[in-house]
This record gives C-alpha cells, structure tokens and sequence, in this order.
C-alpha cells in the first residue's frame, strides 16, 4: 500500500474513535440538562462512529498492513445551549467528509482502486451524516423554544435504536 494513503487511513481510526469521544460527551451534555432522548440519539451516534473505527481497522488489517493506535483527544465541545452542541455536530461532519475526500484522493493519486472502492462507502455515509445533522438543527430551530415542542422533539429521538453498518468486511 502507498505510504499516504497507508497513514491516512491508520490516522482515520483515530478520528473515527475521537467521533465517538465527541458525541458521547454531547450525549452527557443532554443527559445533563434532562433531554434523554437527544441524549440517546447522541449515544448511538458514538457506537455508530465507533463501528467507523473499527472498519478503518479491520481494512488495514485485511490489507495485511500494520495499525498504529495513537491517544485519542480530549472531546473539545464548547457549549452555551443546546443549538452551540448541534452546530458543533454539523461542523465536525464536514470536518470528517474533508478527511474522507483527502484520504480518497490520496487513493486516486495511488490508482489504489481497492481503497477507493471501500471509501465509497463513507462518501456515501458523510452525506447522510450532514443531513442529519443539518435536521436537527432544523429541528431545533422550528421547535426548540417551545417547550411542549421540545419534549416531542425529544421523544421522537428518543426512538432511535442502534444498527449495525451496512459494510461488512
Ligand atoms: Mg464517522
């Protein structure tokens, strides 16, 4: 495997688990403030970000390369209310599509037609990341100051139950 597309993809790993960090650290500010819906919703997203993790990582592994596992971040979330937590959500997807498109190109350049073949699936991913992302903070923006609007916000997040990734390697 090429030296770049090799270190990009050990580094995704830590960012995937760093992922995880991060929202179940928004998962804790919610849990904090008593919505245990948005709370839950943000706990699945941490396995969903875990299970990226260990997809970087079984890939190298079925790649017969090596996986360096580096300290993960301290979450960096900043928050004042709810809206800073789901804006913070949106900017760090974008971040991660960046690292995602930097990684493929990286593949493309190789002509690591393999590598690229098994990002497509996270292309795929980023953009239904970022429209999740994007509605909630639809979401909140409709319903967020209304509080009997924001207890059904909260229910209805409160439904959502964890899957496992539609990639298996
Ligand atoms: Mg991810």
């Amino acid at each position: 495997m090429n030296a770049t597309v090799h270190a990009l993809l050990n580094q995704q790993i830590n960012k995937e688990f760093y992922s995880a960090y991060l929202y179940l650290d928004f998962s804790n500010y919610f849990e904090d403030v008593g919505l245990d819906g948005f709370a839950n919703w943000y706990k699945i997203q941490a396995q969903e970000e875990r299970d990226h993790a260990m997809l970087f990582y079984q890939y190298l592994q079925n790649e017969n390369q090596k996986v360096t596992l580096e300290a993960i971040e301290k979450p960096d979330k900043k928050a004042e209310c709810h809206m800073d937590i789901l804006k913070a959500g949106l900017a760090h997807e974008e971040y991660v599509t960046s690292l995602i498109n930097e990684i493929y190109d990286a593949a493309y350049k190789a002509k690591d037609f393999r590598t690229m073949q098994f990002l497509d699936w996270f292309v795929k991913e980023q953009g239904e990341e970022e429209t999740n992302a994007h509605d909630m903070i639809t979401k909140m923006e409709l319903f967020g100051s209304d509080p009997k609007s924001l207890y059904m916000l909260n229910q209805e997040l409160a439904a959502r139950v964890y899957t496992a990734p539609s990639l298996v390697l």
